[in-house]
């Protein structure tokens, strides 16, 4: 039986993504608390103990349009979680709100097996396919990106606009709410 505890320190997940994963768990990108930014979110995997906090960075126009969206991440938890934190704040460099959207649900349908391959997804990203073999570990995958997309639909218009509340990072910290993600099936996430 494959448990999260058994697989914490000694992941094997059987195929030749397992180095992607295993190399962004050891040196993970953008996981670095922001000086300015005004969105962040908590998000916890109580299956496994997993606990990340997302931050979003909008550049803006004068007329408050956002430009571009910049993320990163700290927390701690199994490497799959950090390796796929690390994975998204890569990939979620200098995107728009849409595209950042887009990117979540590609990656969703990578982590839940639903998809292999994706032509317009970051290479790295596409190791996450490996966790879907493992039914128990899809929550630590999708832990990052379920944080940053509720991130999104709550400080965000469907036009991507930045709603007021937070006006900096101190503020949105405070503001801030812890989700846990149930443990659901597969077919549920
Ligand atoms: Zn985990």
């Amino acid at each position: 039986m494959i448990t999260a505890s058994s697989q914490q320190n000694n992941i094997d997940l059987g195929d030749l993504y397992q180095e992607v994963l295993l190399e962004h768990a050891k040196r993970p990108r953008f996981k670095s608390k922001p000086n300015e930014c005004r969105f962040c979110e908590e998000g916890k995997n109580p299956l496994c103990g997993d606990v990340i906090t997302v931050y979003c960075h909008v550049d803006e126009k004068n007329d408050g349009a956002p430009v571009s969206l910049k993320t990163s991440f700290q927390g701690s938890g199994c490497s799959i979680s950090q390796a796929s934190a690390s994975m998204m704040c890569e990939l979620l460099q200098n995107v728009t709100f849409a595209q950042a959207k887009d990117f979540i649900q590609h990656a969703e349908q990578i982590y839940t097996g639903k998809i292999a391959l994706l032509d317009d997804i970051e290479e790295d990203v596409q190791a996450l396919y490996g966790v879907s073999k493992f039914p128990v570990r899809i929550k630590c995958a999708a832990l990052a990106w379920k944080t940053m997309e509720w991130l999104l639909n709550h400080h965000f218009d469907k036009d991507g606009f930045p709603k007021l509340g937070c006006k900096n990072l101190a503020d949105s910290e405070k503001n801030c709410t812890t989700k846990k993600l149930k443990v659901v099936s597969t077919d549920e996430v």
